[in-house]
């Protein structure tokens, strides 16, 4: 069968056939890949910045962000039936024994920093006709949700995020109501969290380079989200354009984004940091100003990588809410879908929102 995999010590990256896995254990499932997406990790595994095949392995499968048809399941499975959609995670617990959060499923929480990642780092992803994998990485995904389901694992990101925001803001002896957030941002994860917080009733504004009266900017407002373009206001001019932000989500991966924002986050704020930048050349920053408003606004910031199933579990229920609130805003994040065969030709060419590659007959 076909699968798309990069090679780094030849750096190389091209389609090749591998044969088709078997299944082994009385808990393993084989799934039909039907789409996976693409993002910017898969372009820098693509380009040999990142990634790394299974120890002993020459090349790696790219490929994380799944969604598929159950086809076969062993005879211990009680949760998946053939026919069932599943959204395949991605992070394999560590071996260390004295990793609490491995030990208790929560790879996502990792202390050894041993995981492994499938199409990332260490085992073979997605991009390929037919996945086994035990029952408990896999999630099962309404039908209702089979054009868009290929945004779980991204969302899981805005899923996870949101299970850590409300664990902080329980810190206040108030109800937190008629809370504004500020999302930098408008890629997938930006405008899946915006979703988000709008499905919250959260006041939310997404900053992004884009025009104000481009494609995203359009896409934001149509799902009840304020859209700012980074052309008629400089992170500076933020605070007095929006005011103050309870919440900020980033997801534009640019610190000097990400810390030039924080002037607009409200007293008692939250900051929640996604984004993983590029290594650049150092920038200058008011740190003290930084750290003397954290201080004296008891902020908090928090980074959030990865996520448990039971983020992806929240990303289901969260993708049918919004599929029931706004389905064309959501159907529109998915801007191309090409061809196995097109794939590499995709991670060399990004545009759009999401790109999704369909395998789907
Ligand atoms: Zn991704
Ligand atoms: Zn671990």
């Amino acid at each position: 069968m076909r699968a798309l995999a990069v090679f780094p010590d030849r750096r190389e990256l091209r389609m090749i056939d591998v044969p088709e896995p078997v299944r082994r254990g009385e808990r393993e499932v084989t799934v039909r890949i039907r789409e996976v997406g693409i993002c910017g990790t898969d372009r820098e595994i693509g380009a040999f910045h990142y990634g790394a095949p299974a120890p002993g392995a020459e090349r790696l499968v790219l490929g994380h962000e799944a969604l598929g048809e159950v086809i076969e399941v062993g005879s211990s499975v009680s949760t998946l039936a053939p026919g069932d959609l599943v959204a395949l995670t991605v992070r394999r617990p560590c071996d260390a024994v004295s990793c609490v959060a491995c030990r208790a499923g929560r790879q996502d929480f990792c202390v050894s920093g041993r995981f492994v990642e499938r199409g990332i780092h260490g085992a073979d992803g997605y991009l390929t006709e037919l996945v086994v994998e035990d029952e408990r990485y896999l999630v099962k995904v309404p039908h209702g949700l089979a054009e868009v389901g290929v945004l779980i694992e991204p969302l899981t990101i805005a899923a996870k995020a949101a299970v850590d925001l409300d664990a902080i803001l329980r810190r206040y002896p108030w109800e937190p109501v008629g809370l504004r957030a500020l999302v930098l941002g408008a890629g997938p994860i930006g405008l899946l969290g915006a979703m988000m917080l709008v499905a919250r009733n959260v006041t939310t504004f997404v900053y992004s380079r884009e025009a104000a009266d481009s494609d995203r900017g359009e896409l934001t407002r149509s799902f009840g989200a304020e859209y700012v373009s980074a052309g008629d206001t400089p992170l500076s001019e933020l605070p007095p354009r929006i005011g103050n932000a309870d919440v900020v989500f980033e997801a534009v991966g640019a610190a000097r984004v990400a810390f030039g924002a924080l002037p607009a986050l409200a007293p008692n704020g939250v900051f929640i940091l996604s984004g993983v930048p590029a290594a650049g050349t150092p920038i200058e920053i008011d740190l003290d100003g930084i750290m003397r408003d954290i201080v004296l606004k008891n902020q908090v910031l928090f980074g959030t990588v990865n996520a448990s199933r039971a983020a992806f579990e929240a990303s289901v229920r969260q993708l049918e809410q919004f599929m029931g609130l706004f389905p064309d805003a959501l159907r529109s994040l998915i801007t191309h879908r090409a061809t196995l065969e097109d794939a590499p030709e995709l991670l060399h060419r990004p545009g759009g929102i999401k790109q999704v590659v369909s395998l789907a007959a």
